[in-house]
């Protein structure tokens, strides 16, 4: 079994009196910033002008220019999208890095895929929540936290390690878990769990149920119910206590029906696509590609999101979610939409 840190194994006193920098507030950036201070925690955020520098204000925190913010910081983490930090990096943040500052990241894209090439003389390491930004602070308000992995990339200091779980601490990570990785193995399973699983597999099953339903003349708000509200109930419930927990609360039919239909739909086929995902992930394709739809200002990417809001699950759901104002969660939509 994987070693698992927990908050009575870390001692934060490593932390404690450096200054601490935040680059970015948005998803993640916002909650790393918010938890670490209501830590105890001396965090400063380094942000352009705009809706995050305003946001970042308005809930209490000292703002800088980026510039500044990773001149005077002795721990600096990255929370820009990944595909703005290496410009950031190295207009903004390189040269205000001292020997012994820490380089911090929650995903490890730009180091792994060589965008970055931080001074041999700092150190470089993660702390990757395992869950996004807007439950990682909303479950540490609730007094738990969201799992995290750390990884060591560069140690300059020695107390690289020590840092990155005085974090994980900070942010409440260490309530719920924090093992350890390595920059390699966070950044490309992370890429293949979004891909192929959780973002990418589950969005093209839920459009091929509903269309399936649809096309043969099933009422689409009943379609909707069926292959995509629904699906929430049965991932909580497998989340809670794996798939017999999620099996002992459904019937003996759609039990029978998961184990001969579900081979059915996702194939051998299916697996054998996932090891092409994984292959285009550790060779590099699928990073040099992304790199070069941001460098084409997207076009690929522009074309795919209007076919995914332009479809009727969306239209659909959209509605009945309406009639349902228990679903979904404000806070986050503000975030969202203030974006
Ligand atoms: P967001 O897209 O939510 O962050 C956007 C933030 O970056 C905003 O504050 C935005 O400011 C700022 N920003 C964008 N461009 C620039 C720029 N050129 N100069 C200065 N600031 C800029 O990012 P995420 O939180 O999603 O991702 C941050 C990191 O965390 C990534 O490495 C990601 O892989 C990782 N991660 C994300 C997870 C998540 O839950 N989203 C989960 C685990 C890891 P403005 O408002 O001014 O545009
Ligand atoms: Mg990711
Ligand atoms: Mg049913």
């Amino acid at each position: 079994m994987v070693k698992m840190y927990y908050n009575q194994d870390i001692n934060e006193a490593v932390l404690e009196g450096k200054k601490i920098a935040v680059i970015g507030y948005g998803s993640q950036g916002h909650a790393h910033a918010l938890n670490l201070k209501e830590s105890g925690f001396d965090v400063c955020v380094g942000i352009r002008a705009g809706g995050s520098a305003e946001r970042a204000k308005n809930d209490g925190l000292e703002v800088k220019s980026v510039k500044e913010a990773a001149k005077e910081a002795d721990v600096i983490m990255i929370l820009l999208p990944d595909e703005k930090q290496k410009e950031v990096y190295d207009n903004e943040i390189v040269e205000g890095l001292q020997a012994g500052n820490a380089l911090v990241f929650a995903h490890g894209f730009n180091i792994h895929y060589g965008q970055i090439v931080p001074p041999a003389d700092v150190d470089v390491f993660l702390i990757a929540p395992k869950g996004p930004g807007h439950l990682v602070r909303r479950t540490y308000q609730a007094g738990a936290g969201v799992p995290a992995l750390i990884g060591i990339y560069q140690n300059a200091t020695g107390n690289a390690k020590d840092l990155a779980l005085a974090w994980a601490k900070g942010v409440g990570a260490a309530r719920a878990g924090v093992l350890e990785t390595t920059f390699k193995e966070e950044t490309e399973t992370d890429l293949f769990g979004e891909q192929a699983v959780l973002c990418g597999g589950a969005v093209e099953l839920v459009k091929a149920g509903f269309e399936t339903l649809v096309e043969a003349g099933y009422q689409p708000e009943i379609a909707y119910f069926e292959c995509f509200h629904e699906l929430k109930l049965i991932v909580d419930l497998m989340y809670e206590g794996g798939i017999a927990n999620m099996n002992y609360s459904i019937s003996d039919t759609a039990e029978w029906g998961e184990y001969v239909s579900g081979p059915r739909v996702v194939t051998s086929a299916s697996k054998a696509a996932m090891k092409e995902v994984l292959n285009d992930i550790q060779s590099g394709k699928f990073a040099k590609e992304w790199i070069a739809e941001n460098d084409n200002d997207r076009p690929q990417y522009s074309v795919a999101k209007k076919a995914v809001a332009d479809h009727q699950i969306e239209e659909v759901g959209e509605k009945l979610r309406a009639m349902m104002p228990f679903v979904g969660s404000k806070a986050n939509k503000e975030t969202v939409n203030a974006k």
